[in-house]
């Protein structure tokens, strides 16, 4: 096996332009099996609710989209959710919705995790992604019981951030901001971005790499940019399987950079290549998303296109079940 040696953003754009897909991978999967291992950690993610505050550009659940039936998930139903994964010995769950405010929505969201602490006797972990809050509102949840954190940036570049999102309520510095916040309120802190969006270059994700690098991030979900037919984003000029090939490229580089955080396989590769998950986790990841949340409202939160509905296929993944699968990077820092 050769050695992937990483020296430049140079470099980073060379393999990101598929200079040595098959010796990339081969190098991050075992600088990941020799650092963290090779095992595969689950976290059920629960899809609370589709109404947004937020308008981006991309997004089929924006709040100025008219088309899905907004729906939120009752405690009950959470709770139900998370019984499911500790039937299945998933070890985690994420609390996933659009972005919503207020001390209604705040304390739901703090009813629920403790709820899930409570029915699982703390074995669940418990991942939350639900957008930006106040400094205050991040405690409140990390006090409940949540003990991770997802909010992508996107786009590290300010100024294609600016153009994926509308300029009124959606502010890259704020954004970046919370993350900071996030991780002194003490949450393992996860971000990314997304690959192949309109007038993103090569340079840009290479300059996502080390943006990722710089902020000593835990956790990284990332993954392709798909088209929503709601939404103006419109067209990417990058084709799918090239937008596919750059996410898997992502994947490696950013494990070889980081080898001891937790990097998610995502949906939106699967959205994209029946077996993306597993070639996700064959490029360098180490976390699965299986979706629990009920069947009948997964329809309603479509973020993109072609968005699958079935669960995943677990045989065949190497799965460590009934573990919180923290991200060792974060346990090494603490
Ligand atoms: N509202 C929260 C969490 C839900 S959205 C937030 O925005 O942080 C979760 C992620 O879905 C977003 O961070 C974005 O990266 C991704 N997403 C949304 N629309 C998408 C699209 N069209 N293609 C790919 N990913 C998309
Ligand atoms: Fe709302 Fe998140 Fe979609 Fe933006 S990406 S519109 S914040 S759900």
């Amino acid at each position: 096996m050769r050695e992937i040696v990483i020296k430049n953003q140079a470099d980073l754009v060379d393999y990101l332009l598929g200079k040595d897909d098959s010796g990339l991978f081969e190098w991050a999967r075992a600088v990941r099996d020799k650092t963290i291992g090779d095992r595969v950690y689950l976290r059920g993610l629960i899809e609370f609710s589709n109404r947004c505050r937020k308008d981006c550009l991309y997004c089929g659940i924006r709040c100025s989209n008219p088309n899905p039936m907004r729906y939120e998930l009752d405690e009950q139903s959470v709770l139900r959710a998370a019984e499911y994964a500790m039937e299945h010995n998933y070890g985690s769950v994420v609390l996933q919705a659009g972005e919503q405010t207020g001390s209604l929505f705040v304390d739901k969201i703090v009813r629920c995790v403790r709820g899930v602490k409570e029915l699982s006797g703390g074995k669940l972990g418990i991942t939350i992604s639900l957008g930006e809050q106040t400094r205050q509102t991040y405690e409140l949840w990390k006090e409940a019981g949540a003990h991770r954190y997802l909010l992508r940036i996107e786009s590290s570049n300010r100024v294609l951030y600016e153009k994926i999102h509308p300029a009124s309520g959606h502010d890259y510095a704020t954004r970046l901001g919370c993350i900071d916040v996030l991780r002194e309120v003490g949450f393992q802190v996860g971000t990314g971005v997304m690959i192949g969006l309109p007038g993103q270059r090569a340079q840009d994700l290479a300059s996502d790499l080390e943006f990722l690098k710089a902020q000593d991030i835990d956790m990284c979900g990332m993954g392709p940019y798909i088209e929503h037919p709601d939404a103006p984003l419109g067209a990417s000029e990058w084709p799918l399987e090239e937008r596919f090939a750059l996410a898997l490229r992502m994947i490696a580089l950013l494990r070889i950079l980081m080898p001891s955080i937790n990097i998610a396989s995502t949906t939106a590769l699967h959205a994209l290549d029946p077996k993306g998950r597993e070639k996700g986790i064959a490029a360098g990841a180490n976390i699965l998303m299986p979706n629990i949340t009920p069947d009948n409202l997964r329809p309603e939160y479509k973020l993109y296109n072609n968005k699958p509905m079935s669960d995943i296929d677990l045989t065949g993944f190497n799965v460590d079940y009934g573990q919180w699968g923290d991200s060792p990077h974060f346990l090494s820092r603490k």
